[in-house]
């Protein structure tokens, strides 16, 4: 192949967007003759390159709009520190099938337990499926939504946090809502009832749940609508933070 053929090649793939097939094309044909590979072997590994790239970027660009605040992974999570939890239940909803399913999960426990790693970990294997996440604190959530009352958007905000397939709501409970906040709060919770799913993480058994809320209607209305059809994971246990002082005290 000439050098000219070569450039007009690598301007057509240019403009047909497919950047990664431009950059390995020259490799590909070269390997391709010492390889003897059929045409359609050829063709096929050219555009899997791209498919393949195109992918990554894909779930890359997943990750970084669901905008969660350090990513951990199921992985790395030490199921032998938290004897409550039981791993093959964590296992099977890193599966996903929850989510296609529009259920909730709910981790309740003591700081430091691991509900936030476990609710980034899911998330991010959603976004590794492509599926929409967004990753929020309560707190931010409800001052989102109040924000959408002065230029009345509210009904758009609300629609557009309904278009994730996973919503993951961190931290309810450490600051309390006023009316206002309670209520968006429970507009969103009931919009996305039944049409897409939430994972929740709190400090606060459901009991005290009206200490967040400001009022027990509210926070049983909040309540039913979340509880129905979710996991729910009371997580019992030391602080992952305290581990290592756990073992040196045992050692004492
Ligand atoms: P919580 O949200 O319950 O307060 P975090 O999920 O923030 O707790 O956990 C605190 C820290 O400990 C994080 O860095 C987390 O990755 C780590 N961690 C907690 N539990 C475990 C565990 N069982 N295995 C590995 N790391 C853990
Ligand atoms: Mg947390």
């Amino acid at each position: 192949m000439t050098e000219d053929a070569m450039e007009t090649l690598k301007q057509h793939l240019k403009t047909l967007q497919l950047p990664y097939m431009r950059e390995v094309v020259e490799r590909e044909i070269e390997n391709a003759v010492k390889m003897k590979l059929t045409y359609q072997a050829f063709l096929t590994r050219l555009v899997e390159a791209e498919v393949l790239q195109k992918t990554n970027r894909s779930i890359a660009t997943k990750i970084h709009l669901a905008r969660f605040p350090r990513i951990c992974t199921l992985e790395e999570f030490d199921f032998s520190f938290q004897p409550s939890l039981h791993a093959a239940e964590i296992r099977e909803l890193g599966e996903l099938g929850f989510i296609h399913r529009k259920e909730n999960v709910i981790f309740l426990g003591p700081p430091g337990v691991g509900k936030t790693h476990l609710a980034i970990a899911l998330g991010v294997k959603a976004c590794t499926a492509r599926l929409r996440v967004a990753f929020f604190t309560a707190s931010e959530l409800a001052d989102l939504l109040y924000a959408s009352l002065a230029d009345r958007s509210t009904p758009q905000k609300l629609a557009s946090l309904s278009r994730y397939h996973l919503l993951i709501i961190d931290e309810l409970g450490y600051m309390p809502m006023d009316k206002q906040r309670a209520n968006l709060f429970f507009q969103l919770v009931s919009k996305r009832y039944e049409t897409g799913s939430i994972i929740l993480t709190t400090n606060m058994p459901f009991d005290e749940w009206d200490k967040v809320f400001g009022d027990t209607i509210a926070s049983a209305a909040i309540i039913d609508r979340l509880v129905h059809h979710s996991h729910i994971f009371h997580i019992q246990g030391h602080s992952y933070r305290m581990k290592d002082k756990l073992k040196a005290d045992a050692s004492a």
